[in-house]
């Protein structure tokens, strides 16, 4: 699917897996507004059903829009393939489905997106699966947590709320060793900030409804395959190793290779959990992505301002933003997102819960919303939000502790940020 390596990112940002429309030349990706594809004759149909040949069959598995979207975003990536679905959750649950299985285990940090922790740490139960939480940081916690029914070991690498980057560059060798895929979440990072492929990740996930749309307009989720696995080295996976008995008995390994995860998510994933992205959401996607580079930059430069800002400020007592020399994490700023930490992270204030409540009750220019990867600067009090369903223990070990209020900086001009948030603090 990488068919155009020799270009540069803002390049390939642009053109990945476009090409003019065959049909009518148009240049723009068209929307494919449509469920279903007419068969050239029978025997064309079998084949497509089959696996025998690659085609369009119905939209639920393949629609032409999501495809170019898919291959830019596995392009930008590195990757080999990619499938795009409905959410960034789907993507996740996507991402699992082929490797687990009752009584399986992934071994995941602490350090996740709120609603990926409830999904781990409750929700996948329902499928037989469990989530074993550590510290990344603590590499023997990684090692000794990994058992014999561990399928995977998953991380973001930027991790929201902000703050903090894994060091992929030691996780990876750990997930090799025991024989383990590594699934990276790159939602808050972008293939921008970072490649996790690079650094050994045998899989990334997005939530493409962030910083690749990048304008808050629509829902979606992507995987991207490295290719770099070797799905039959164990039995672990028969998914993809062992006769698949809903295709007569094809081994998807043995029979598409580095592409064997890609197909399988498509012809198994998406055709029977039907978590599919729909031509309009690709549509947005690709637009936003087009600027990809561009919006990052701005990013970053404007969250390197407002944080230095508030780290400054009085009533302010800590900021979590990787890029800041303050940072626990700056030293792996470079190495593993090497064009800046990104526009997300957070604060605490001083006074505790109630002042950030009254915080964000008092921004302006700033929006109250519980999503991030805007134009718009957004804000959120993690605790009474998103990292509600939590413990407090979990909130903590999740960098959402009730005095934290969580931002994501925009492309606005950042002194109007600024004089924003010296007012909100003022109401404080
Ligand atoms: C938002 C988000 C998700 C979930 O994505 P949805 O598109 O909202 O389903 C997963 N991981 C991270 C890091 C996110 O920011």
């Amino acid at each position: 699917m990488n068919d155009t390596p020799k270009y540069g990112f803002d390049t390939l940002q642009v053109h990945a897996g476009a090409r003019p429309d065959p049909a009518t030349g148009a240049r723009q990706t068209p929307i494919y507004q449509t469920t279903a594809y007419v068969f050239r004759d029978a025997d064309h149909a079998a084949a497509l059903f089959n696996l025998q040949e690659v085609g369009y069959i119905y939209s639920r598995l393949t629609n032409p829009t999501v495809a170019v979207l898919a291959e830019r975003i596995a392009t930008l990536e590195g990757g080999v393939g990619g499938v795009c679905c409905s959410s960034g959750h789907a993507a996740q649950i996507m991402a699992l489905f082929p490797l687990m299985g009752p009584g399986k285990n992934v071994v995941a940090s602490t350090r996740l997106y709120g609603g990926t922790v409830t999904q781990f740490a409750q929700t996948i139960k329902r499928f037989g699966w469990s989530a074993k939480f550590v510290d990344f940081d603590d590499l023997d916690a990684v090692k000794a947590a990994i058992d014999d029914d561990t399928r995977a070991v998953f991380c973001e690498a930027i991790a929201n709320p902000g703050g903090y980057i894994t060091d992929l560059d030691a996780i990876a060798p750990i997930a090799a060793e025991a024989g383990l895929p590594l699934i990276v979440d790159n939602t808050s990072a972008t293939p921008y900030l970072c490649r996790p492929i690079e650094h050994g990740a045998t899989l990334v996930v997005h939530s493409t409804t962030k910083y690749l749309t990048g304008n808050g307009t629509v829902m979606g989720g992507a995987i991207v395959d490295s290719g770099q696995f070797d799905w039959s080295a164990s039995d672990k996976f028969p998914s993809l190793s062992a006769p698949e008995p809903a295709y007569h008995g094809l081994k998807f390994h043995e029979t598409f290779g580095s592409l064997a995860f890609t197909f399988h998510g498509i012809a198994i994933g998406l055709r029977d959990l039907g978590m599919t992205m729909n031509p309009q959401a690709a549509h947005y996607t690709l637009m936003g992505i087009e600027t990809l580079s561009l919006r990052m930059e701005r990013h970053v430069a404007n969250a390197m301002q407002v944080a230095g800002w508030l780290e400054k400020h009085p009533k302010v007592a800590a900021v979590t933003y990787a890029g800041l020399p303050s940072s626990p994490y700056n030293d792996r700023v470079a190495r593993i997102c090497p064009k800046g930490a990104g526009g997300l992270f957070t604060f605490a204030l001083k006074d505790g819960y109630d002042a950030c409540v009254k915080f964000v009750d008092s921004v302006n220019l700033f929006s109250h919303v519980a999503n991030l990867g805007d134009t718009r600067s957004l804000v959120i009090h993690s605790a009474s939000t998103t990292h509600r369903q939590l413990t407090e223990e979990q909130q903590v070990a999740a960098g959402a502790a009730p005095n934290v209020v969580r931002v994501s900086i925009g492309i606005e001009d950042p002194a109007d940020l600024i004089a924003d948030l010296e007012q909100a603090l003022a109401a404080v």
